[in-house]
């Protein structure tokens, strides 16, 4: 084998594509827009058509998106925010900013998403909205998310930075895509994300007119024109460069999901018999895009099982060590080991496999017939 195994391999990725989108980068310097520059707007367009939302507000991460997302919809100090314990630290750092009171609930044990179950029970006369998160590519389950959110009068927020492109199925066989579902949604455009760019960014979506009128005013300074400041704001810009890319890379999204579809099914056939790991289940009620391949290590350690991966040249990555309500910025909230069980048992045993546009299927091979070794 020529070449090393990555987790990730953008440059590859790059070099399918390089004269798109040098080109594209070539325009950008030569109209020197390079905040607010055509692209923007275009990219925003083609986004929303994608995702079949009415509107698309870009902006400069995936962790602002939240923050603007928890403003325009006037959430106020002391409102509390119902969030998986099982997941990256955005959607609780940025209500936690907003001096929001983020509320865990723990997640399902087959497909690491917000547990509908526990959901109801953590729903008190504060809680104001529901970040449902999408996690590793797969929506969760959204339909009786949203009649429990519909019954007590809480507002949904999709956190959609893992799962662009994943199609969520309502029991009638309506189909929408993850991200749309509530009252608005977010992304992430991290290079490694399945819709990555070459810096940062973010977006916003919805289809409430009003609600996106206020996300862009917020992201804007809370300008309503030039220079006059309706209220307070922030600067979250997804810049001229970064949607140029965009605008390329999106065309290949959902080839690019494909080919990790097709990735994970030969990376489930090879391990389907081992003892020891267990393989990512899919849900009946949405595709999975596959942002990451998570195995469990049920039969070693799993830290164990990583470095010596690692000493082989396989890399490997944990998504999540630590839940959110055992982390030390979030000690405050008062919550204790044991409080969500799953969670902390998938910290312990979650381990993320090399999946991306460029992975081979040898390489595949290679990864589970030494993880095979190992675990044995
Ligand atoms: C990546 C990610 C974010 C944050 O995105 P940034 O652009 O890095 O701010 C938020 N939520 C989830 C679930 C993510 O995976």
């Amino acid at each position: 084998m020529s070449k090393s195994i990555q987790m990730v391999d953008l440059h590859g990725q790059y070099l399918k594509m390089k004269p798109e989108i040098d080109q594209a980068i070539q325009d950008v310097i030569d109209s020197s827009a390079f905040i607010n520059g055509q692209p923007v707007k275009e990219f925003a367009g083609k986004l929303a058509e994608y995702l079949d939302s009415k509107f698309v507000i870009p902006c400069a991460n995936g962790t602002e998106a939240l923050q603007v997302a928890y403003m325009a919809l006037g959430l106020e100090p002391g409102d509390e925010v119902i969030m998986p314990a099982f997941n990256y630290v955005a959607s609780a750092e940025a209500a936690a900013l907003l001096r929001l009171k983020p509320v865990f609930v723990d997640v399902h044990p087959d497909t690491y998403n917000i547990d509908v179950d526990q959901l109801e029970k953590v729903i008190t006369s504060k809680t104001r909205a529901i970040v449902v998160v999408h996690l590793f590519g797969q929506s969760a389950d959204m339909e009786p998310i949203l009649s429990l959110a519909w019954k007590h009068q809480i507002k949904v927020i999709e956190d959609n930075a893992q799962a662009l492109g994943a199609v969520y199925s309502f029991q009638d066989g309506t189909q929408h895509k993850a991200g749309v579902m509530g009252d608005i949604g977010t992304t992430s455009f991290f290079p490694t994300k399945t819709l990555g760019c070459y810096g940062d960014g973010g977006a916003i979506f919805t289809n409430n007119e009003e609600l996106a009128k206020v996300s862009r005013m917020i992201a804007s300074h809370g300008q309503a024109k030039k220079y006059t400041f309706e209220r307070i704001g922030l600067n979250s810009r997804l810049d001229t460069m970064q949607a140029a890319i965009l605008r390329v890379k999106l065309k290949r999204l959902d080839e690019w999901n494909r080919f990790r579809q097709a990735a994970a099914v030969v990376y489930d056939e090879l391990l389907g018999d081992v003892e020891g790991i267990v393989t990512p289940s899919r849900s009946g009620f949405s595709t999975h895009v596959f942002h990451q391949y998570v195995v469990r290590v049920t039969g070693k350690s799993r830290d164990k099982v990583k470095d010596r991966l690692k000493a082989a040249g396989i890399p490997s990555m944990v998504y999540y060590p630590s839940p959110l309500h055992l982390q030390k910025a979030f000690a405050y909230l008062g919550y204790n080991e044991g409080d969500f069980p799953v969670a902390e048992k998938l910290c312990d045993e979650v381990l993320a496999l090399p999946i991306h546009t460029e992975l081979q299927r040898e390489e595949q091979e290679q990864i589970v017939s030494k993880l095979k070794e190992i675990i044995r």
